[in-house]
């Protein structure tokens, strides 16, 4: 069993108190982590103020260069990195459709070295004879990361890096379930960066909430849970900090009469169950038309079926869910599917333990009002709902308070488009669903959140607007 440090002010740091890091496969202590001291955090924010006016003071394009040297440094370590994901995570090396471990470190460097490609460049309001006004993009501060345990590393990058190009200096918390990678990949990268720049700090929920409050950190960026970004909203009021929050969903899909059956369902499976179904934009309530119905629900049927759920030595499609509060969830929603008179097509037991492992399962014939169906399981369990109305279908796609993705399946794509353009969520797809790349801005509407990520539009997050005004009568 291994002891890690955290990360403050460039050196490794223990703590009087520690917190165990299980497998979720064995159910085993893998490693311990600090428990961070409200002094500890203290210093952590103290050396990032100390570390922002050097870091943004270095140019843009001395940042870039850090920037990808670290996505050089994770690359060459990834296959380190992806083994000690795939144990704290639960996800195997590879996985269902490459989708595993593997998966998250290529995402990682994918999505480091896109964004570290990315300008400021300021914009020209105005330049005539009265004034020219230009629009500059200033880093916003001090950033405190909050992060879950779905996508530990992934999340991660996509928090830190817009930051650290933007000029900010990050406080970063990984989630206590699946601190270990973060920590590991963070300390094999610290060197690159000067000391106060990065830190990282490992703790629980109360962690979380004195990064939220703590007066002298500007912004918060979180994926977390509905529930917590809320709580983090009100902590975070005192000193009025910027946020971004990336918080649950439950995304409806939207299958039309045309629909090919045989091509959708493979696409179908695999955005429902990407990373055993613990993914915020997952495919996690599938309305389909009453005419394709019954051979839809068998041809996902028929998939889950032969799909494989173990530990990695067995090299599964799916590994365990990642801990135990997820995992009762996950039971307790496919209970209460039962006592609604759902039929289960496949799975619905929990398997044999150790380790909490849930089998693929597939459900039809559900009430809407179900709660397998108006809450988001976050696990391997997708409803399929019967509907011969499309208008009635939309209604009920959109009549949840969350609002992360959505998506319509059809032959047709113009009468998809148009009634995607319907969905209430931050990203709507066409003939797909979960896909999300570094480029393309993703963000909720309503309840799913606050702000959006990735590329130019995720970037100007992590600055505030100075405009400048040059008088020249
Ligand atoms: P969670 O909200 O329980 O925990 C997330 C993080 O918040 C952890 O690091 C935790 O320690 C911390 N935390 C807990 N209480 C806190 C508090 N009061 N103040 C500040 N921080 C606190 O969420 P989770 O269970 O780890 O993740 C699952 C949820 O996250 C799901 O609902 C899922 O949809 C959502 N999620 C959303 C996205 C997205 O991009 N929208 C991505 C992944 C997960």
């Amino acid at each position: 069993m291994t002891d890690y440090s955290m990360l403050i002010n460039g050196k490794s740091v223990g703590a009087k108190t520690s917190i165990e890091v299980l497998n979720p496969a064995t159910e085993a202590v893998i490693a311990t982590v600090p428990e961070a001291s409200p002094a500890q955090l203290d210093e952590a924010v103290a050396a990032a103020r100390q570390a922002l006016l050097g870091w943004s003071g270095q140019s843009l394009e001395e940042r870039r260069a850090l920037i990808l040297k670290i996505a050089d440094r994770l690359e060459e370590n990834i296959g380190e990195l992806a083994q000690l994901l795939s144990e704290e995570q639960g996800k195997p090396i590879d996985g269902f459709a490459g989708l595993g471990a593997m998966f998250e470190l290529g995402g990682s460097l994918a999505w480091i070295r896109y964004t570290a490609s990315l300008d400021l460049p300021v914009e020209v309001i105005q330049d005539n004879d009265e004034a020219r006004i230009e629009v500059h993009r200033k880093p916003v501060g001090v950033v405190g990361s909050i992060t879950p345990w779905n996508y530990p590393l992934l999340i991660t990058c996509w928090h830190i890096i817009p930051g650290l190009l933007a000029g900010c200096t990050v406080v970063a918390k990984p989630s206590e379930y699946t601190p270990l990678t973060v920590l590991k990949a963070m300390h094999l990268i610290s060197d690159l960066l000067p000391p106060g720049v990065l830190n990282i700090v490992t703790g629980k929920g109360g962690l979380g909430a004195a990064i939220s409050s703590h007066p002298d950190i500007d912004k918060i960026v979180f994926t977390g849970s509905t529930r917590t970004g809320k709580r983090i909203m009100e902590a975070a009021a005192d000193n009025l900090k910027r946020l971004t929050l990336e918080l649950g969903g439950n995304d409806a899909a939207i299958v039309l009469p045309d629909t090919n059956v045989a091509e959708a369902a493979g696409k179908i499976f695999a955005t429902a169950m990407i990373n055993n179904g613990q993914t915020c934009a997952a495919l996690k309530r599938l309305y389909v038309h009453e005419d394709i119905y019954d051979e839809m629900c068998e041809a996902l049927a028929g998939i889950a079926g032969s799909v494989k759920t173990g530990p990695a030595s067995e090299s599964p499609d799916f590994g365990p869910i990642q801990n135990k509060m997820q995992y009762d969830r996950v039971c307790e929603l496919a209970e209460s599917a039962k006592a609604d008179g759902a039929t289960f097509l496949t799975g619905g037991e929990p398997m044999p333990g150790p380790g909490y492992f849930f089998p693929v399962t597939i459900v039809k014939d559900i009430p809407e009002s179900s709660r397998l169906v108006q809450e988001e399981p976050f696990g391997p369990i997708l409803p399929v709902v019967s509907f011969s109305d499309v208008e009635d279908a939309l209604e009920k796609a959109n009549a949840v308070s969350v609002g992360l993705g959505g998506s319509v399946w059809s032959s047709d794509v113009a009468a998809a488009q148009k009634l995607a353009s319907r969905l209430e969520c931050g990203t709507a797809w066409v003939n797909n669903h979960a896909m999300i790349q570094p480029d393309a801005p993703f963000g909720g509407v309503k309840q799913s959140g606050v702000g959006v990520e990735f590329g130019r539009y995720g970037l100007v997050e992590y600055t505030n607007i100075q405009t400048l005004q040059i008088s020249k009568s």
